[in-house]
């Protein structure tokens, strides 16, 4: 942990276990006996503790749980799993979406807690923050949408009192609450996305995002030989990479940052003592190709007026279509009588088409890729 000012630290669930939790609900929306999968689950969770406490397969950290904190985490997780099984064994207690998001956030709350008490083993005040009363979504389940302003003021009170006296706050990513105070999701990879809302909810000087590569590469290195680590790279391109392909920072986390300026720095869990890459709101290039992104499974819409030229107002009709139904395009291109877009395969594809073939001829072209070069005045 870098830095002497306050800190908090938002996490992710433990590997692979919000596949598993995904794997879970579908279960439990079919119908199917799903107690199997909540005892590995369990297990898994039980595992880490026990490593924590000096007696798992994981032992060997240097710093050990007391037995105290130890069995805190064992009966939140034993809690917690029954639960969740409560909520497999009546289908009827909640809405299938607000299930869903009521156990995928099993996986943030219990790494969340389980870090909270392996920083205190190492001397260091910390405490477990629930998400719930910082993240203020809409009431949009899987893909809530943040409020800013009340996550500000949500903050303020809840957030910013706990790290005033150096204590590190541990907060679950991905999961947030609507008004009602109903668990909601940001969507998957949410994670850096709960850093960077939280880094402007509080206008933190750098949110540092620790992943599992370097930094931001010039290219993916399984495509392209030998890429450059970039040491800093501006915002816009930053946004315009995470958009386009590279994987790095969720799309949404660069946006954050850019609109609240709350600098990014990428680096490696397994390289901390190395810089990464220092996403820069003031940083602006001269001609020069920063980067460059490939992504597949893009898929090309075609929407062409029926009318016998564009009618006015026949682009934003279409605009209208993917807004309200949060379809996020990447490249546009009008000519008289057609636009044209790409976008990431998507759920709502079929719902776009439909509502878009009411006013439009639409064709569909899927199993595209992009290629972007990102870069200033080019
Ligand atoms: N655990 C969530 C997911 O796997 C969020 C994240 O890891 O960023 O999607
Ligand atoms: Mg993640």
């Amino acid at each position: 942990m870098s830095g002497t000012g306050p800190l908090v630290v938002v996490v992710s669930a433990m590997s692979k276990v919000t596949d598993a939790l995904v794997a879970v609900c579908r279960g439990i929306r079919e119908g199917d006996d799903v107690s199997e999968a909540l005892g590995a689950l369990r297990s898994r969770h039980m595992d880490a503790v026990d490593g924590l406490a000096g007696n798992g397969p994981d032992a060997g950290a240097d710093a050990l749980l007391s037995d105290d904190e130890a069995r805190a985490l064992r009966d939140r997780i034993a809690g917690r799993f029954d639960e969740v099984a409560a909520l497999a064994a009546d289908r009827t207690a909640l809405p299938d979406a607000a299930r869903d998001d009521a156990i995928l956030s099993a996986g943030e709350d219990l790494s969340a807690a389980m870090v909270a008490a392996a920083i205190r083993a190492t001397g260091r005040p910390a405490t477990w923050v629930d998400p719930r009363r910082l993240v203020r979504t809409d009431g949009r389940h899987g893909k809530a949408v943040p409020q800013h302003e009340a996550m500000r003021q949500q903050c303020a009170l809840h957030l910013l009192p706990v790290v005033a006296d150096g204590t590190v706050a541990v907060v679950g990513g991905f999961v947030g609450a609507n008004e009602e105070g109903a668990t909601t999701t940001l969507g998957r990879g949410g994670g850096d996305y709960t850093a960077a809302l939280l880094g402007g909810a509080v206008d933190a000087q750098v949110v540092h995002i620790w992943t599992d590569v370097t930094g931001i590469l010039s290219g993916d290195p399984r495509v392209v030989d030998g890429p450059r680590l970039l040491p800093e790279i501006g915002f816009e391109e930053a946004v315009e990479l995470a958009y386009f392909g590279a994987k790095v920072i969720h799309p949404g986390a660069a946006v954050e940052a850019v609109t609240r300026r709350v600098p990014l720095r990428i680096r490696s869990t397994f390289e901390p003592g190395h810089d990464g890459t220092l996403v820069r709101q003031d940083l602006r290039g001269a001609a020069e190709i920063a980067a460059v992104a490939a992504k597949t499974g893009v898929i090309l819409l075609k929407v062409r007026t029926r009318a016998w030229s564009m009618p006015y107002g026949f682009l934003a009709r279409v605009f209208d279509v993917l807004g309200r139904h949060r379809t996020p395009v990447d490249l546009v291109a009008a000519s008289h009588w057609t636009t044209a877009f790409t976008l990431d395969e998507a759920e709502e594809l079929e719902a776009v088409v439909a509502e878009l073939s009411e006013f439009a001829e639409v064709e569909v072209v899927r199993d595209l890729a992009t290629v972007t070069v990102v870069g200033h005045g080019l």
